[in-house]
């Protein structure tokens, strides 16, 4: 009378963009045995804590588990096939009587590849227009437009075993202890193993991630182009060009290196610009240049700001000037920050990009892809960002907007100005998994979608391994999958190429786009997973972790770039001219603190998973406003007690703390917080809307702000 052994399920975290592989077993009752999962090359078995933690996020407390329609300004439950019409019909008014640029879709790192696919699609090749963004604007999108600028494609060129087969790994703008753990657990073995393996680490504050370093650099926020011109210039003049490399494999060096010597030749002007010890920045610059096997990983520290772009080229200048790329323990690399903000860039899920890396500026790739899909049009200029997205629906603009697995009222900056434009918006569609946040609250039609442990499809990491998410668990009341909810809309509006019968056949379908006149001749691009084409459905639910490009014979890529062949025109990257700047907006008499936003250890985003696992709330159990003691004295604030940060944007109340490593002048707030709570934790209502004017991203490392008792 033996009972059956549960079955583990093999699938993958859905956290950050580390991509660790989990063993999920049920065990009856709902209850979920989580372990890591030793076959997946992530992790090798690990996890932290996050993961760990994840059998505790999974109960229906707070789920949304019915559609509703807003009648008479209440919610009201109703059938899927009133909201899903009530939903076509409103997107296919707006467009008759505004064009196709008057709806927008606004999406996630959260979502699933194939969720991601079915959007763009519907948007870019069928609606007609490109305002489709995504929350990854938010975190990654400066790497994307440094990588296209740098290399032709958005490719991050190494994997993380070049971490353990370097010497030196650079960090930068990143506390992957908290942000990457079990990246930064891979490290730390490594300089266990090996002592003389080098840590340095570039960060305003003096993070867990410091423990690890020989060297911290603080740097003053937003410095970092001095920091690696003036790198790039000490390269220079001590003899570390790899001359062949950059004449065979390169262009625009000259350029790049005069703009750097402009004002970053003297490490000593650098270091009193970047406000560091000349001494330990020199001792940054000599270890680089000796050190051959270097890895510089960077992250929101880098990538959100008003220079994101150009913080990103800078680092990639100093890496083809050394030729230090595409080969063993070398290059720059991304750390992303969410599950599958890697996946949505494969399919085209930012407004300024196409499915399958392809560029919608490129008339040869608008014909493949619209000839692919055998769509009636084809979106021919870029769409809204999304700071701009949300600007243009407080305006009028944009009159329907579809926001999926994201929640805009406390991650984007200038959250205020969110809420006005929600407010105003003719029809807000919301697709969440649970009931009640901030966003949900402006929702005329609230869709119930599948959580983590439910729904099924792929998800792409910081190192291009694309893994599956697998569903072990019943689909909660009528909670339905995003691809599918987006595929009935689309059938609503009357378009064909929308009968999906299941994620395989989406999968399938951005497999065969990636390959589809990838030739030569024709439009020609690094990107293809064309080996995974004409997977079964078995064949899709038992495929293994593999890392994009995907060859003919279903084989990986651990790095591009080995030959030296990048993905322009010409096969040549670029060194990109980075010239410094401040950022946008510098503290002043009113406001004379700057604000840095970011993680802490055992939260994820907007808590709505996170929040639910006693253990995680455990560790920082409530906002908090971290500062240097003697600003606090200087401000009249003290700690543990109650303090009111504002901009001119906005302000949140949180407790003061002390003990975060920052430096003074400046405040750290984290993310997670929302306004669900007695007093509204949105550090997002305080954070400036400046972007990047290339990127988008916002600058949410950066904020002029003011502190008083509250
Ligand atoms: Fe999940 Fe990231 Fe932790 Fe891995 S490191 S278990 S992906 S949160």
């Amino acid at each position: 009378n033996l009972s059956p052994i549960p079955l583990a399920i093999r699938t993958a975290c859905p956290y950050c963009g580390v991509g660790c592989g989990v063993l999920a077993t049920p065990v009856g009752d709902g209850a979920v045995i989580i372990a890591g999962d030793d076959a997946h090359p992530a992790n090798r078995g690990r996890l932290c804590v996050k993961g760990s933690a994840l059998g505790d996020t999974l109960s229906l407390d707070g789920r949304l588990l019915h559609p509703s329609v807003r009648e008479d300004g209440a919610l009201r439950q109703v059938s899927w096939d009133a909201a899903l019409d009530k939903i076509a019909g409103g997107f296919r008014d707006i467009i008759a009587e505004h064009g196709p640029d008057a709806v927008a879709l606004y999406v996630s790192g959260q979502l699933l590849t194939e969720d991601y696919y079915v959007a763009n699609k519907l948007m870019k090749g069928y609606i007609g227009s490109a305002n489709i963004d995504t929350n990854s604007r938010l975190c990654m999108s400066s790497a994307v437009a440094g990588h296209k600028r740098a290399f032709g494609e958005d490719l991050v060129p190494g994997c993380y075993d070049d971490f353990e087969q370097a010497d030196m790994v650079v960090l930068v703008g990143s506390n992957t202890a908290w942000c990457h753990p079990i990246l930064f657990q891979r490290i730390s073995a490594i300089k266990e193993a090996r002592p003389e393996f080098k840590v340095v680490v570039i960060d305003p504050r003096r993070t867990a991630t410091c423990e690890l370093a020989d060297l911290h650099l603080p740097v003053k926020p937003g410095t970092d182009v001095w920091l690696f011109n003036g790198l790039l210039s000490y390269l220079a003049r001590n003899g570390k060009v790899d001359a062949g490399f950059v004449a065979a494999h390169t262009s625009g060096f000259d350029g790049a290196l005069d703009v750097a010597e402009h004002d970053c030749a003297d490490p000593l002007a650098v270091a009193k610009a970047c406000r560091v010890e000349p001494e330990a920045l020199l001792d940054f610059y000599r270890s680089f240049a000796a050190t051959t096997k270097v890895v510089t990983a960077f992250s929101q520290g880098v990538n959100q700001s008003s220079a994101g772009t150009d913080k990103v080229n800078a680092i990639i200048n100093c890496h083809l000037l050394t030729g230090r790329i595409g080969k063993p323990g070398m290059g720059p690399f991304s750390l992303t920050g969410q599950p599958n903000a890697m996946g949505g860039r494969e399919v085209g899920g930012l407004s300024n990009m196409l499915a399958a890396h392809m560029d919608l500026d490129n008339p040869l790739h608008r014909e493949t892809v619209q000839g692919f899909w055998q769509a009636p049009r084809i979106a021919d200029k870029p769409g809204l960002k999304a700071v701009d997205l949300f600007r243009d629906i407080e305006a009028g603009k944009v009159k329907a907007v579809w926001i999926v697995a994201t929640n805009p009222l406390v991650s984007l900056p200038d959250a205020n100005q969110v809420q006005r434009a929600l407010e105003k918006c003719e029809l807000v569609v919301v697709s969440d998994i649970v009931a009640g946040t901030d966003t949900n609250a402006f929702a005329d039609v609230l869709l119930p979608a599948l959580g983590w442990g439910e729904k099924d499809g792929t998800v792409t990491n910081s190192e291009r391994c694309i893994s599956r998410q697998r569903a072990f668990l019943p689909a909660p009341g009528e909670a339905r999958a995003d691809w599918k909810a987006l595929c009935q809309v689309a059938q609503r509006m009357g378009f064909d190429g929308f009968d999906f019968d299941g994620p395989h056949q989406i999968f399938d379908e951005h497999a065969r786009l990636s390959a589809y006149r990838n030739t030569p001749a024709a439009a020609p691009r690094a990107f293809s997973i064309g080996g995974l084409r004409g997977l079964t459905a078995r064949q899709y639910d038992e495929l293994e972790p593999v890392q994009w490009p995907v060859s003919p014979g279903g084989a990986g890529t651990a790095r591009l770039f080995a030959d030296g062949g990048f993905a322009h025109r010409d096969g040549r990257a670029r060194f990109i001219a980075t010239a410094t700047r401040a950022p946008v907006h510098m503290p002043d008499a009113e406001y004379p603190l700057v604000l840095n936003t970011g993680r802490v250890r055992d939260q994820w985003h907007t808590m709505t998973r996170t929040g639910k696992a006693a253990r995680l709330s455990g560790h920082v159990s409530e906002s908090f406003i971290d500062m240097h003691p003697q600003d606090a004295l200087k401000f009249g604030v003290r700690e543990g007690e109650l303090a009111r940060v504002s901009s001119q944007w906005g302000a949140m109340v949180a407790r003061v703390q002390h003990g975060g490593g920052i430096a003074r002048g400046g405040v750290f707030i984290p993310i997670h917080w929302n306004g669900q709570t007695a007093s509204d934790a949105r550090v997002g209502t305080v954070v400036n809307p400046a972007v990047d004017p290339i990127s988008g991203e916002p600058e949410f490392k950066h904020t002029p702000v003011t502190i008083e008792r509250f």
